[in-house]
């Protein structure tokens, strides 16, 4: 009977998270385990885009793109809290190159696209050909068609009109914060695994490991205690750039030979910048854009005041969470930034933190620059695993939901189950939509539809912290900064409790306090860095202080997850994580330190 047999999903990543849940709405109990953190590895660390990934044309990606553009469309529906529509521009400085570089990459002699790729980057109608392939491919009503225009026409990025004469204008979307995304898609795996009466569970800083008689052992990585023995009915090796280690780690056959290796990674570096002048410069559009080496980089609106710059793309194979954006990367953004906008040219002080990721790409012997490898994703199943194993490799934050989709499509009948649920017309638990119901709507799983604006939630949220005891300023800035996270479920944050946080706000943030016990009953959070970097995003506030990270680690000793002793240690632990990974910096009003 492999129908009880729980499916075990190594990592919980944006895919990891996408699996489990596509898994569980077909009613199957699923066992997620990450050796660290939801979201702490690539997915935390990328370009934050909801993208069809203009640049892949020129690959002949047609497929990836047409797929990464309905998924766009879809996330915007379902997830709206998240994901939002975000106007691009990409300067542009002469009308004709290019466009044998571009012959050149999509017939697949990248080397000869080199060669001919021009100084000065791709002209206005090489822009003009691939932006209407991308329109064309395009799917989903509202998304603006591209447009033609003078670097100098009104509300553009106030981009180098000497360098740049003309503008394409195109639309792609946002996701703020995918930590935040990944997070709901396990809640709603929670509620689909409820609904079918099915058993579910994410265990973090957790370890599985294979025992000879088929058996899983999961321990805790911070104790090695024990937390269970599992039978799975398969395994689902979702971790990303660690693919090939977990497989040496955990499913290796003695004797068998090693496995083939999937995963050839690259490492991606971003800037986020405080700089008041970029900001205004950008006029709240993306700017997409070839740095001077002709490499992609995107200048990006980032929250209310930030800007985020990215990225970087080198050959990266040591271990995936070493990965630190280096001096020379730093200084090439700063460099590509200050090309595009040089009346408001970043430097080394404007840098309040920098990030670094790998990206979990396919493997490859091909001759090529790492933006030539492909993006689309797989499963690839383990041929010497003793249970029945999957790996993903490559893939995006875009198309996370479809990968899950073919996963389901692909394990559940191996494993002699059949597919009963989607997660096609499934709003994420925080959106502002709703399923209909199927039967009412016509639809096989339902499809979603407004049921509350964005405004009404605000106005329950603080009614609600008025509820709680705030007074009405505090109330409002709560209200606003717990729906610009939580979306629809921001109300439920100030849920009568015997144990309710008192009704103030961590400390130089507009958070309350029991955002905290939310994040830790609701959300898995255990540890103030789950907190702060990846459930209340602090670690991006501009205001952030030492105050506000030791508000969060007496809020969890309150809650009994930490003693009371270790506050101070805890929180300044957290400090010394937010200063080694991202070098962050801080406001000089804030109290540091
Ligand atoms: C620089 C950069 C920019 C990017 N920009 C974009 C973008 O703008 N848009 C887009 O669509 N995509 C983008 N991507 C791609 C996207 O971020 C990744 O493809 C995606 O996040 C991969 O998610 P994942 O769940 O597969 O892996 P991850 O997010 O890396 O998750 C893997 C998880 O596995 C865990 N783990 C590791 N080893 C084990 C083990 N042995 N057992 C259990 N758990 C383990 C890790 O702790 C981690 O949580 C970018 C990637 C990078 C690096």
């Amino acid at each position: 009977m492999t129908e009880d047999r729980p499916i075990v999903v190594l990592g919980a990543g944006i895919n990891g998270a996408a699996i489990a849940r596509e898994l569980a709405l077909s009613g199957a109990s699923v066992v997620v385990v990450d050796t660290a953190d939801i979201a702490s590895g690539s997915t935390a660390w990328s370009t934050r885009l909801i993208h069809g990934g203009l640049r892949y044309l020129e690959y002949g990606e047609f497929a990836l793109v047409r797929e990464s553009l309905a998924e766009r469309d879809r996330l915007v529906r379902l997830a709206g809290h998240l994901v939002r529509p975000l106007s691009f521009c990409l300067p542009i400085e002469r009308r004709l190159g290019g466009l044998r570089a571009a012959a050149a990459r999509f017939v697949g002699f990248e080397s000869l696209a080199r060669r001919w790729a021009s100084r000065t980057g791709r002209g206005s109608i090489a822009v003009s050909i691939g932006l209407t392939l991308y329109d064309l491919l395009a799917s989903g009503a509202g998304w603006p068609r591209h447009h033609m225009l003078s670097s100098r026409a009104a509300d553009l990025p106030a981009i180098d009109t000497g360098r740049f004469p003309f503008v394409a204008t195109y639309a792609d979307a946002q996701l703020l914060w995918p930590e935040r995304f990944t997070v709901e898609l396990l809640v709603d795996a929670r509620s689909a695994a409820a609904a079918a009466g099915v058993p579910f569970a994410v265990h973090t800083r957790a370890r599985a490991r294979v025992q000879p008689d088929g058996a899983i052992v999961v321990e805790s990585i911070v104790d090695r205690a024990p937390i269970g023995t599992l039978r799975p009915a398969a395994i689902v090796n979702a971790t990303g750039a660690w693919a090939d280690r977990t497989l040496a780690g955990f499913c290796d056959t003695p004797g068998a030979d090693a496995h083939q290796r999937l995963i050839g990674g690259t490492k991606g570096s971003h800037l986020v910048i405080r700089s008041a002048a970029l900001r205004r410069a950008l006029h709240e559009r993306g700017v997409y854009a070839e740095a001077g080496d002709g490499r992609p980089v995107f200048v990006l609106p980032f929250g209310p005041e930030l800007v985020l710059v990215g990225t970087t793309d080198i050959p990266f194979s040591g271990d995936p969470a070493s990965a630190r954006a280096d001096d020379a990367e730093i200084d090439y953004l700063l460099a590509a930034a200050a090309r595009l906008f040089p009346g408001a040219a970043p430097t080394r002080d404007d840098v309040q933190q920098h990030y670094c990721g790998v990206r979990p790409l396919p493997s490859t012997s091909r001759a090529g620059t790492p933006a030539s490898i492909t993006r689309r994703h797989m499963l690839v199943r383990d041929p010497q695993a003793r249970l029945p194993t999957w790996s993903v490799v490559g893939g995006k934050l875009t198309t996370c939901r479809s990968l899950a989709e073919s996963a389901a499509l692909q394990i559940l009948p191996a494993i002699g189950r059949t597919v009963r649920g989607s997660s096609r017309d499934r709003p994420l638990p925080g959106s502002f939509a709703v399923p209909v119901a199927a039967e009412s709507a016509g639809q096989p799983s339902g499809c979603a539809s407004h049921a509350a604006t964005m405004q009404d939630v605000v106005t329950t949220t603080t009614t609600a912290a008025l509820g709680a005891g705030f007074g009405e300023a505090d109330a409002a800035r709560a209200a606003a900064s717990l729906v610009a996270l939580f979306g629809s479920r921001a109300p439920d944050v100030f849920a009568a409790r015997a144990d309710a946080a008192p009704p103030r706000l961590i400390t130089g943030t507009s958070l309350p306090l029991a955002a905290v016990g939310f994040c830790v009953r609701e959300e898995w959070a255990a540890t103030v860095e789950d907190l702060v970097e990846r459930r209340l995003m602090l670690a991006f506030d501009p205001l952030l202080s030492a105050a506000a990270i030791r508000d969060v680690a007496g809020e969890l000793a309150r809650l009994g997850r930490l003693p009371a002793a270790d506050v101070v240690a805890a929180a300044e632990a957290c400090i010394l994580t937010l200063k080694n990974r991202y070098d962050r910096r801080f406001h000089p009003d804030t109290e540091w330190g």
